[in-house]
């Protein structure tokens, strides 16, 4: 202890930063076999369509079981994945495993589209078109039940070669929209630029919706939405009065925590048959 006591800022520093470094080659090297090693799931968050009292569909959100670190989150795997092309494969899954659980949804009567987190590193030379295209084939479901989340910091580098495939892939029916918006830097320039059906408001905007600075932006974003007919989904609604703070400025479509949290597939059915059974009709 003395020794450790006696060690400069320096020091300490640098076997922090060693630490980190070495989790993240242990994650980069066991990542490898999660797939087949099976430790990869998806849980899945509902929106839900205040307006019109019903759910608005579902995004599909990774986790990784890692067998000796426990539940990885996607913000600390998937860049690791995205340096190497594991991202690729990760991605196929999670497209083909999303769009088998809306098959199965759609076998018990319940018809919700499921929303996938694209990374940017997938639209390459079509290889975007080409996976969409192949879980559409192999899934058996409609086009129309599947939709991709991008981001607008992914359309910084090679945006018209990203445009190009979103292009195709939105015209084969496939709903596109753009998460976390508001917080890169070219939000509002990229509605022009971008084929969308929906923009998600970041949860920093959500964040304390009580402050009338928080209230204009959000409208202004909704007037926006109307005007180029994109919906708008409120993200991170915590709290009722999140809810009511939202409803009142406008806002018909939120995700977050107050709703559900992010559900396993065991646990999905069962929770749309609560709503459905509650006075919410769907
Ligand atoms: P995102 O797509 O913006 O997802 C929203 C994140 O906020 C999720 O975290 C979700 O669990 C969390 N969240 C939802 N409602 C609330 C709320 O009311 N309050 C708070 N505090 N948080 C809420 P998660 O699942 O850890 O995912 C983090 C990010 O990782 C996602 O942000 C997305 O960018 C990325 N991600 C997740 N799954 C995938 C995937 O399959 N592929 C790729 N490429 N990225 C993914
Ligand atoms: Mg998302
Ligand atoms: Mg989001
Ligand atoms: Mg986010």
């Amino acid at each position: 202890q003395a020794k450790r006591n006696g060690r400069n800022q320096y020091e300490i520093y640098t076997e922090e930063m060693g630490e980190t470094e070495i989790r993240r080659m242990q994650l980069e090297k066991d990542l490898r076999y999660a797939l087949e090693r099976q430790e990869l799931f998806l849980v899945y968050q509902p929106k839900w369509h205040l307006g019109g009292n019903r759910l608005h569909g579902f995004e599909a959100l990774i986790r990784w079981e890692h067998p000796q670190l426990g539940l990885i989150s996607p913000m600390e795997f998937i860049p690791i994945a995205e340096e190497s092309t594991m991202i690729t494969s990760i991605t196929q899954w999670t497209l083909d495993t999303a769009a088998a659980m809306a098959f199965d949804l759609q076998s018990k009567g319940i018809y919700q589209s499921i929303a996938v987190n694209m990374s940017a590193k997938v639209f390459r030379s079509q290889q975007a078109t080409e996976m969409v295209n192949k879980t559409l084939d192999e899934s058996g479901i409609d086009a129309q039940f599947l939709e991709l989340e991008i981001t607008e910091t992914m359309m910084l580098t090679n945006l018209n070669e990203i445009n190009l495939e979103l292009n195709r892939i939105r015209s084969m029916g496939v709903r596109i929209s753009m998460d976390d918006f508001g917080t890169g830097y070219s939000s509002i320039g990229l509605l022009d630029e971008i084929p969308l059906d929906a923009i998600k408001l970041d949860r920093k905007f959500t964040l304390d919706v009580e402050r009338p600075t928080k209230q204009a932006i959000i409208q202004a974003v909704l007037f926006l939405g109307d005007s180029l007919q994109l919906e708008v989904i409120a993200e991170g609604v915590e709290t009722e009065s999140d809810e009511i703070l939202l409803q009142n400025i406008g806002c018909d479509i939120m995700q977050g925590y107050y709703y559900s949290r992010p559900m396993l597939t065991e646990d999905v059915v069962n929770w749309v048959r609560e709503v459905e059974k509650s006075s919410r009709c769907l």
